[in-house]
């Protein structure tokens, strides 16, 4: 059988390391952009490596690189990043973050009754017998939960922070995929940490992985621009070639997929995920050539909706001898009325985040040896709110595989790439085994 896989970032590469393992399957992976990693891009830049998407694992026992650590044999190193590091800023006071029951005993954010029901929600969750898991929304369940408001702040807060989204869009998020997330992490003994050196150490070994498998190729800086059905099999168009296979695996946001089956007979199918909408952040990274100061891993401001984390504070491998790299993320509201509303929307929102720095790394401005911005960096490229729909990883009367992070999968952001590539790899080899 042979395969093509559109779309070379972390879902697209996941899939085809695991293909590359079956000897009854042949493919080329295709990859638009001149390198292979997608949002999970990494380069470096006067000595510093910087991401295009950071490499946060949430929950790294539980998560499915650990599987893939072991199905593929990867081989790779994570840090924790220090739990007792990470603070929440509420009005001008810092507290620690209740990611633990240690720090939950700390925390200013809850009067010591309000503990004990938050102990109780976390305790419920672990246990899988939470009411959320039957609510439509999160929002939905605080109405009718009679919880504090500062315990339903401190929900609503927990889920943009591992959501990358605002208050109004968390409200949204439905309750068993809370349930859910929240269960796994809940559990961990490793909620938040590092992969040493960035996702290209990921990247790199499923890349390698691919090409020693000699039945299969990578394609850069070829994207499929065409595709249609001819005797029996799927003709793919690049500028460089036209090339005949039996399977096609997209790997590649949805509205990208949208765009390439426009006017073919597949378009009317994927009506239902049209409209979804993809999580969006600004991105505010800074290299320091000295570390100007470390009162913290992580700080989150519960004020403004935007966190800064210290990434060289736990992954050291990042920068040069005594630098600094800083990413700061501001979590972005879809609506605006007019273009001009939104240019002074992102406007202060940098604004909020400077102040941020301000406030915490003093005189940082001096000490900036590499700056990024990007005032719209997709982190999902679908919401995970009750108004989407993620995409299947096969949709009733299309003939096409789809993985990526806007797919069905376990997980969020880069853990539901992962997920679901591994997963539309599995459904094709039970394919094959029953053809
Ligand atoms: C700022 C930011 C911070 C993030 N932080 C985290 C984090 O801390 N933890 C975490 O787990 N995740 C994080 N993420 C999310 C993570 O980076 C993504 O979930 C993941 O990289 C998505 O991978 P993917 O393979 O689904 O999609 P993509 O990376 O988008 O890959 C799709 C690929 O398809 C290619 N392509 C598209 N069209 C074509 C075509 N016609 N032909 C050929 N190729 C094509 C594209 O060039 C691209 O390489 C973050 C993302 C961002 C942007």
């Amino acid at each position: 059988m042979k395969v093509a896989i559109i779309g070379g970032g972390l879902a697209g590469l996941t899939a085809a390391a695991y293909l590359s393992e079956q000897s009854g399957v042949t493919g080329v992976l295709f990859e638009r952009s001149p390198q292979l990693g997608g949002r999970a891009f990494t380069y470096e830049k006067a000595g510093f490596t910087l991401n295009y998407g950071a490499h946060a694992i949430y929950g790294l026992d539980r998560h499915t690189l650990s599987v893939m650590e072991r199905e593929l044999k990867l081989d790779f190193s994570s840090k924790q990043v220090d739990k007792r590091k990470v603070v929440y800023e509420k009005g001008e006071h810092l507290t620690p973050a209740p990611l633990d029951f240690v720090n939950l005993i700390k925390t200013d954010l809850l009067t010591a009754m309000q503990k004990v029901r938050f102990v109780g929600e976390i305790t419920a969750i672990m246990a899988n017998i939470h009411q959320i898991k039957h609510y439509a929304t999160l929002g939905d369940y605080l109405a009718e939960s009679g919880a504090a408001e500062d315990v339903k702040e401190l929900w609503e807060h927990l889920v943009c922070s591992n959501f990358f989204i605002t208050p109004e869009d968390a409200r949204r998020v439905p309750g068993p995929v809370i349930s859910d997330y929240y269960h796994n992490l809940f559990l961990s003994h490793r909620p938040v940490n590092y992969v040493l050196g960035s996702w290209a150490v990921i990247t790199n070994q499923l890349r390698d992985k691919v090409n020693l498998s000699e039945r299969w190729s990578i394609a850069l800086q070829e994207g499929v621009d065409g595709i249609r059905y001819e005797q029996g099999k799927y003709v793919l168009k690049t500028k460089a070639r036209e090339e005949t296979f039996d399977r096609v695996i997209f790997a590649m946001p949805i509205q990208q997929v949208v765009k390439l089956l426009r006017g073919t007979p597949w378009e009317p199918f994927l009506e239902p995920y049209e409209h979804n909408t993809a999580t969006e952040v600004m991105v505010y990274d800074i290299g320091l050539d000295h570390v100007v100061a470390r009162p913290f891993s992580y700080i989150s401001d519960m004020n403004h909706k935007l966190f800064i984390s210290d990434v060289s504070a736990t992954d050291h491998t990042l920068v040069p001898e005594g630098g600094q790299l800083l990413q700061g993320i501001a979590y972005l509201s879809e609506e605006s009325s007019s273009d001009e509303d939104r240019k002074a929307y992102l406007e202060e929102r940098t604004q909020q985040m400077e102040s941020l720095f301000d406030r915490h790394y003093p005189n940082w401005r001096d000490a900036v040896a590499v700056k990024r911005v990007s005032k719209k960096a997709m982190v999902q490229s679908v919401k995970n709110i009750a108004s989407n729909r993620l995409v299947p990883n096969r949709i009733e009367s299309m003939p096409f595989y789809f993985c990526g992070d806007g797919c069905e999968g376990k997980g969020e952001l880069a853990e539901r790439a992962f997920s679901s590539g591994r997963r539309v790899a599995e459904r094709l080899v039970e394919e094959l085994l029953h053809v």
